[in-house]
């Protein structure tokens, strides 16, 4: 099997799993229990917490432990917009935002928020001009991803942080899911940051959403205090260890495994130059992790499934979204609507070795054109 869908989730590295199950069974009292036991897992949780902050060099900020990603999404945006609702009802958003975005924006929508958009240059990357010129006095949020999913795009959010700077009554919301564990990341202008586990071989259901102490949100789930009074629900104090241990292994050589990725990238790339209707559509300032390619005469799902047939796993688009329909990330990068419809995602990993490449390649050529030919017909 060759897997090549990292983005989509990673498989669990071992070591995490062995925590997971450690504090399974050697902490089983509540975190917020009086007793010994309940101090006992408190005192873990804490330490825990604390390496979060460590490791991503967080300046007063609360750690809200969430299912994932998607919760922390959904708890940044409608949290923000609803405990700040007298400020305004101005959202600023991309294109290029996942579902669990796209579609949260699009539910405040539905009750009354308004929302502008911010342009993409040709680069990839967010006009900050534009950004600047939407900001007014009832924007309450500005929500941009650090890394897109689909193509992969990083995004100047330390740029834009600063620019925010001088609007202090809008709140900066990052989804950092696709950036953290891959790249060198910082969160010193960010307000509220989400993240999932398991795209950096945590495991799945546990994310978190980092906030700036300054920052208020309404929560989503009421109950009781839990670790924080945002998210209520019995602390999932062997996840969140978990979490932590993915976190500070993601961080051990990174520059190396980002410098080993970078070399398949570029690998790939240069193989499928050579033709003319594969459109690469990541660029520069995609990480490398990510490459989304269109392969403009062949239909995605065909092509996806041909490449299972031979145990090799890549996505269409990214995995949370429609297959049947044109990617709004590329529409929104000016890309023409049969490259929109047509766009694939290899997504690497520092596990990915140079001889899975090699046949991925071999069996890309096999299938390109044993399926280009049955179209030609
Ligand atoms: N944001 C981005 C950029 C993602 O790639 C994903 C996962 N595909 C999510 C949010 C949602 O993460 P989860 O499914 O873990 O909730």
């Amino acid at each position: 099997m060759i897997y090549l869908d990292y983005s989509a989730t990673t498989p669990v590295n071992m070591d995490v799993l062995e925590t997971f199950n450690k504090v399974c069974g050697e902490y089983i009292g509540n975190a917020n229990s009086l007793h010994k036991l309940g101090v006992n897992s408190n005192e873990l949780l804490e330490r825990a917490t604390m390496q979060i902050v460590d490791l991503l060099a967080l300046k007063s900020s609360d750690i809200i432990y969430t299912s994932g990603a998607t919760e922390s999404n959904n708890l940044a945006i409608k949290g923000v917009c609803s405990f700040y609702k007298k400020r305004g009802n101005h959202i600023i958003t991309t294109r290029i935002e996942h579902s669990s975005v796209k579609e949260t924006i699009n539910y405040l929508i539905k009750q009354g928020y308004e929302v502008s958009y911010v342009n993409l240059l040709n680069n990839g990357l967010i006009d900050i001009d534009h950004l600047k010129s939407l900001i007014k006095d009832t924007t309450v949020l500005v929500s941009i991803s650090y890394v897109d999913s689909e193509v992969g795009l990083k995004q100047p959010v330390e740029d834009i942080g600063e620019i925010l700077k001088d609007f202090p009554r809008t709140v900066f919301h990052v989804d950092a899911t696709q950036a953290i564990g891959k790249i060198k990341i910082n969160l010193d202008n960010i307000d509220l940051v989400s993240f999932s586990a398991h795209k950096f071989y945590g495991l799945k259901g546990i994310g978190c959403l980092i906030k700036k102490e300054t920052i208020e949100l309404e929560p989503i789930l009421h109950g009781g205090k839990s670790t924080s009074k945002y998210r209520s629900g019995t602390p999932m104090l062997p996840l969140i260890v978990s979490l932590t241990r993915a976190l500070r292994l993601s961080f051990d050589n990174l520059d190396e495994k980002y410098n080993h990725v970078l070399k398949l990238n570029k690998k790939i790339v240069d193989h499928l130059l050579k033709y003319d209707r594969v459109i690469i559509n990541s660029n520069k300032n995609s990480i490398p992790h990510i490459l989304n390619i269109s392969l403009c005469d062949i239909k995605p799902e065909t092509f996806v499934h041909a490449l299972g047939e031979h145990k090799i796993y890549i996505s269409t688009k990214s995995a949370c979204s429609d297959v049947n329909l044109s990617s709004d990330t590329l529409l929104a990068l000016h890309k023409p609507n049969d490259v929109a419809s047509s766009s694939i995602r290899i997504s690497l990993s520092y596990l990915t070795t140079e001889e899975e490449i090699d046949q991925f390649l071999h069996f890309f050529d096999l299938e390109y054109k044993a399926l280009n030919f049955r179209t030609g017909e």
